[in-house]
């Protein structure tokens, strides 16, 4: 029997609802697998934690979550009563930093049973594997003069061994996909840090030649997700790119409420940490009626990091038979409640086992 020890923060609104729900679902995976052991440990960090005790999580908690093999998150925050910098910074950002947490990976893939908006959607399948750690969202730069000639410096940070990292995971999950990886550069605009990026992009690559590598300006590449997403494999991109990119990838899904993603610490020195796209929706919180499948879904990509590749599409092959069969949550257009929705998915994959 192999023993996960998972570190379970459910945060806030809807996060404490839908968490509940991925767990039931990961203890059938386990079930089913029969050798496979999961140990939960709960924590009760979030916004509600900050309002009792002036902090999102204890000052040991980064040291905590160290023992874990991985971190299952729902979502924090609580508008109007915590302001983002905190919800945010004093716990995600917190976490993502200091376990090293520098790629953030999310599907974009047109499920069975799903509606795109767009208007003639073929299937498509997109991963895309964004830097989580610098490049345009560092930390360096400032205000400088005052009155008419005041201005602002925003330096992006591009380290050889952060990109090399990223694209060499998009290189290598490609291999196990369709062999085909998009980098997204901006060489024609921005001056320094792009064509660096595409060096290292091209020296990356020279170790996979069995894979096929494009580079595409990412004007052109968002327009892509959005004409024809279905001849798109990987995409790998730099911080603020992969957060645009798959933003639209999320979109042409067809709801947040489906959008899984993982926070990745791919030379596993700390764990993991895998939590939705979607935020704690304090405006349909506490009423039973959230979708559960982005946080279903979340946990498929648990599985696959675990291991358990083939228990993972089991639990994919439930969620897209639910959507198939039309129970759908209210964000779907469909009348189903949550748990109802959680119960179709369990049933599926105990009838594929
Ligand atoms: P955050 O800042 O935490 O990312 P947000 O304000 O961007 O949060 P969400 O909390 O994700 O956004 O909510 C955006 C909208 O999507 C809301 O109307 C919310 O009700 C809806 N939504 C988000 N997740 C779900 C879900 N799982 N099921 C149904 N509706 C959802
Ligand atoms: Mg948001």
């Amino acid at each position: 029997m192999n023993k996960h020890a998972i570190a379970v923060i459910p945060g806030d609104g809807i996060g404490q609802e839908v968490v509940p729900e991925a767990l039931k679902v990961l203890e059938t995976a386990a079930q089913i697998h029969g050798g496979i052991a999961f140990e939960w440990t709960t924590f009760p960090w979030g916004c509600e934690y900050y309002l009792q005790h002036e902090t999102m999580m204890p000052s040991d908690g980064i040291e905590t979550l160290k023992s874990f093999e991985q971190i299952f998150l729902g979502a924090v925050g609580m508008p109007g009563l915590v302001p983002d910098h905190i919800s945010l910074g004093g716990l995600l950002l917190k976490i993502r930093q200091e376990l090293e947490q520098s790629i953030n990976v999310r599907p974009a893939k047109l499920l069975c049973g799903m509606k795109s908006p767009l208007a003639d959607p073929q299937s498509f399948d997109i991963l895309v594997v964004r830097e989580n750690s610098e490049g345009e969202y560092s930390d360096v730069g400032g205000r400088v003069h005052n009155g008419p000639d005041e201005m602002a410096l925003q330096t992006s940070v591009f380290t050889r061994k952060a990109c090399a990292r990223v694209m060499e995971y998009a290189l290598s999950v490609a291999q196990r996909r369709r062999r085909h990886v998009t980098s997204a550069t901006k060489s024609n605009g921005l001056a320094h840090s792009m064509p660096f990026w595409d060096d290292v992009f091209r020296d990356v690559s020279q170790a996979y030649p069995d894979i096929q590598t494009t580079s595409m300006h990412i004007d052109a590449l968002a327009a892509l997700f959005v004409m024809k997403p279905h001849v798109l494999d990987v995409v790998v991109a730099s911080n603020l790119f992969g957060d645009i990119l798959s933003d639209i990838g999320g979109a042409i899904m067809g709801s947040i409420g489906i959008a899984p993603a993982a926070n990745l610490n791919v030379e596993r020195k700390y764990p993991s940490m895998f939590e939705p796209v979607h935020g704690s929706a304090p405006d349909i919180a506490g009423k039973g009626i959230a979708n559960p499948i982005g946080q279903i879904w979340t946990a498929k990509m648990m599985l696959d990091f675990l291991g358990y590749e083939d228990i993972a599409s089991v639990v994919l092959y439930g969620i897209e038979e639910t959507l198939v069969e039309n129970v759908k949550t209210a964000d779907l257009g469909g009348s189903a409640t949550m748990t109802e929705v959680t119960e179709r998915v369990i049933a599926h994959m105990k009838a594929a086992a």
